[in-house]
């Protein structure tokens, strides 16, 4: 049981207890020793009873809060269906799903380190900064982590592109 509530029991037992003692005192002096008392008692159960009215309030925060724990558990669970790990090109750790936006299958990506904390945060493409190296950047809009993601086509080109130099060094006059 919880402690407040059997501590409001044991003050009105006591306090039906010195209601006995008034009705069975045989002197004015009994009568009001037992009535002080009884007051006293009251006081008490009224302090017990703001204990355990406390002690309701804090468990009902308690289960609003876990309320919606499993409401946020529940939406993220459905929400992040379907996204697997993948590894970009550059080697980064992200979540992809693939879905259909107007007929086109396209690839969404969810930054890893939000996905852990039971958030789906859509990777997008760089704003300053929209290639490094090789690669494209995309970034989290919620903790804004840098992604190095596939190779651009430039790079995905097979041979390097050679400047054509006029062996004739000539101005092309020809
Ligand atoms: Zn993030």
């Amino acid at each position: 049981m919880i402690a407040e509530l059997s501590a409001a029991m044991t003050a009105i037992k006591e306090t039906a207890g010195l209601a006995k003692v008034i009705n069975d005192a045989k002197t004015d002096a009994e009568v009001k020793a037992a009535t002080i008392e009884l007051q006293n008692k009251l006081i008490t159960l009224q302090a017990e009873c703001f204990s355990l009215g406390d002690v309701i309030r804090l468990r009902d925060e308690e289960a609003m809060h876990l309320k919606a724990k499993i409401a946020e558990f529940e939406s993220f669970k459905s929400e992040s269906e379907g996204y697997e790990l993948h590894k970009t090109e550059a080697g980064s750790l992200v979540y992809s799903k693939h879905l259909v936006v107007n007929d086109v299958q396209i690839t969404v990506n969810a930054c890893p380190s939000c996905f852990q904390q039971k958030k789906i945060s859509m990777l997008q493409p760089g704003v300053d900064k929209v290639v490094k190296g090789s690669y494209w950047i995309h970034f989290c809009p919620c903790c804004n982590s840098e992604f190095k993601m596939d190779k651009t086509p430039a790079a995905n080109k097979s041979t390097p592109q050679v400047r054509r130099i006029d062996p004739f060094g000539g101005r092309g006059a020809w």
